[in-house]
């Protein structure tokens, strides 16, 4: 079954076709960044105005790539939510359409559980049962998968998401939008433990997450300090080391605590190098495994939402002709999938 993904619940407009028998043929991403970078963050009404602009050119070409006309197409996924409700529901207008056009099904998928299945996309060799880190800019999740849309929350983050704390942080230290990645490479060039931050809410149990009091602990050191360029590096790896080694502990626990030993991580913030660093590490020392998307599929892609939505449609999920978004979305309400993969 080969399977169109769409994306488009943020600033990224994603595009992917998915066959079932022989892999990911082609994928396209287009990213808004220059368009929001001069108001220092994502303006819904220019966000969706641009997935509307981009997003069938983006269909046309990631087509010619994968060598296929649109009627090789047996099925359109599309993320139907979360995200910005605007940017949605383009995605699902145009997923929907084509779908109906084509007179193949067309299947709504969750954005996370897009995110959370990506490890599966490059490792087919993955099953569950595993346990799912998920890290990105609006979520902070542990999550015990005992299926494809089995999904158990075993703690998430009380306030700001792992990905927000980057961008947050690296804003007030007057580093362009968006912050995370480029606070992430300055951090190279910062020495470890000149900054120590605290690893918020690993000195009592539990598997939650608060994020929110570290940009604070970061900014009055930087407004307290000399504001060179070797210091804003200092600062950088000093948060970058609280925050990787909080997510690490709190993995660890969660492998504890569940008895299982794969650790999947998803989300933005997977391609963090020092934390893929850290968990490797960490998942050889307890004789498990972990496993990461390829950087560029951590991050919103087209892919991930054509593989979970060939998932679903391969179990015989499909929508109705209407097109409906859900901006606020729980993956726990998501239908468990029966198939041979689980
Ligand atoms: P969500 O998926 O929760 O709706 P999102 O789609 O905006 O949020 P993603 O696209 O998955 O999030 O990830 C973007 C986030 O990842 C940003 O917060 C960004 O700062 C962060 N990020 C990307 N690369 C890195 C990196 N190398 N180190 C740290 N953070 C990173
Ligand atoms: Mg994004
Ligand atoms: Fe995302």
């Amino acid at each position: 079954m080969r399977v169109l993904g769409i994306e488009t619940s943020c600033d990224e407009t994603g595009v992917a076709v998915y066959d079932t028998d022989r892999g990911l043929l082609a994928h396209a991403l287009y990213s808004q960044i220059a368009l929001h970078a001069e108001y220092g963050g994502v303006v819904p009404e220019l966000a969706s105005r641009d997935h509307v602009r981009k997003l069938l050119p983006l269909v046309r070409q990631t087509l010619a790539e994968a060598g296929l006309a649109a009627s090789d197409l047996d099925g359109v996924a599309y993320t139907a939510g979360p995200g910005l409700v605007g940017a949605l529901m383009v995605g699902a207008a145009a997923g929907r359409a084509l779908a109906w056009a084509l007179e193949v099904p067309a299947v709504g998928v969750h954005h996370m559980e897009g995110h959370l299945l990506a490890p599966l996309l490059e490792d087919p060799s993955l099953r569950p049962p595993f346990v799912a880190l998920l890290v990105s800019g609006g979520h902070t999740q542990l999550v015990e998968v005992d299926g494809i849309g089995a999904y158990r929350l075993l703690g998430e983050t009380l306030d700001d998401a792992a990905g927000e704390a980057f961008d947050k942080t690296a804003k007030l230290m007057g580093l362009p939008y968006p912050g995370g990645p480029q606070l992430a490479a300055l951090a190279e060039t910062g020495r470890p433990g000149a900054f120590t931050f605290s690893r918020p809410m690993t000195d009592r149990p539990g598997l939650d997450f608060s994020f929110s009091g570290l940009k604070t602990q970061v900014l009055l050191a930087w407004q307290q300090s000399d504001r060179s360029e070797q210091t804003r590096a200092d600062i950088a790896r000093g948060f970058e080391d609280a925050v990787v080694e909080t997510l690490a502990i709190k993995c660890r626990r969660a492998l504890e605590q569940t008895g299982i030993h794969t650790l999947v991580v998803a989300g933005g913030v997977g391609a963090n190098l020092r934390l893929r660093a850290m968990l490797q590490a960490m998942a050889e020392k307890r004789g498990g495994r972990v496993r990461f998307p390829r950087p560029a599929f951590c991050t919103d892609n087209g892919a991930m939402i054509a593989f979970a939505g060939a998932l679903r449609l391969m179990a015989g999920q499909h929508e109705d002709a209407g097109v409906h978004v859900t901006p606020r979305w729980d993956m726990a309400a998501l239908p468990e999938v029966a198939s041979d993969r689980a």
